[in-house]
């Protein structure tokens, strides 16, 4: 390997890993962090192109390699990767992969101009989707080993970027987490509602208020709206319980009427036995 493609290819990886430690550095509550994870990423994604169009031969790294005098201060920019890429073959970059470059592209022009506003969810499941396009890509047409030379102190955070599932459940309760934050009632006001519950259905503690959902919850995992632990109250006598303990009833005019154990008559039942 030239030591072009040589640099290249190490400053790729210091900057993937720079990236990696930015981001879980954002993760951690440092939502400036953030900013840096989006640069270091970008870098990386231009080092990556950049090495495997080296990789076809050293001279197209430069401008114009077919010139007779060969300028190697003028080097190709990301966009002349992307294309030459794409010229080689078609499917190697979704659209919707360079839908994402195109909104890398822009953030890191808003933060170089100082112009920078963050949509930090959107910032984190970007990064997600990019970086694993970016993997795909790697595996697929190039001979780099990027899990092999990830630092220890990051394969955690690589690991969750790389699994869809991982990212996925993260993300999900982080905004479970956010979403209790904001809702917890203070407990001066000694109001003790219940704004966040396990899912029953995925098993994760993901399952929190929410306005739009006819339960009052939903889970931001898996989307389920029912828990036998949501927070209910007798519609007979109005004390306060959780939707396993009560009874429900279908009234006469077709709504559903929820008792607890004494206004069900389960009480009377059951000591009459
Ligand atoms: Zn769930
Ligand atoms: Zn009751």
């Amino acid at each position: 390997m030239a030591t072009h493609q040589l640099d290249l290819l190490e400053n790729a990886l210091d900057s993937l890993a720079e990236a990696l430690g930015k981001y879980e550095e954002g993760e951690s509550g440092e939502h400036k962090a953030y900013k840096f994870a989006v640069l270091h990423m970008s870098h990386f994604v231009e080092l990556i192109f950049k090495y495997h169009v080296a990789e076809k031969h050293p001279l197209l790294i430069y401008k114009d390699p077919f010139s007779q005098k060969l300028d190697r201060t003028k080097t190709i920019t990301l966009w002349d990767a992307v294309n030459f890429i794409n010229n080689e073959s078609a499917d190697a970059l979704s659209k919707a992969f360079r839908a994402d470059l195109e909104w890398l592209k822009r953030l890191r022009n808003d933060i170089e101009h100082h112009k920078f506003s963050m949509d930090v969810p959107e910032v984190r499941t970007t990064i997600g989707r990019l970086f694993r396009s970016l993997m795909e890509f790697i595996n697929e047409y190039t001979n780099v080993d990027i899990a092999s030379s990830i630092p220890k102190r990051i394969i955690a955070t690589f690991t969750v970027l790389s699994n869809e599932y991982e990212f996925r459940l993260r993300e999900a309760i982080k905004e479970a987490e956010e979403i209790e934050d904001a809702n917890t009632p203070h407990y001066s006001s000694g109001d003790t509602t219940v704004v966040r519950l396990e899912c029953p259905s995925c098993g994760n503690p993901t399952l929190v208020v929410n306005d739009q959902s006819t339960t009052g919850f939903k889970c931001t995992f898996c989307g389920n709206e029912e828990s036998d632990d949501i927070p209910a109250t007798c519609d007979i006598c109005g004390v306060e319980s959780i939707v396993g303990e009560l009874d429900y009833w279908e009234t006469e005019d077709g709504q559903m009427e929820s008792r607890c154990y004494y206004c069900s008559g389960r009480h009377h039942a059951e000591k009459d036995d």
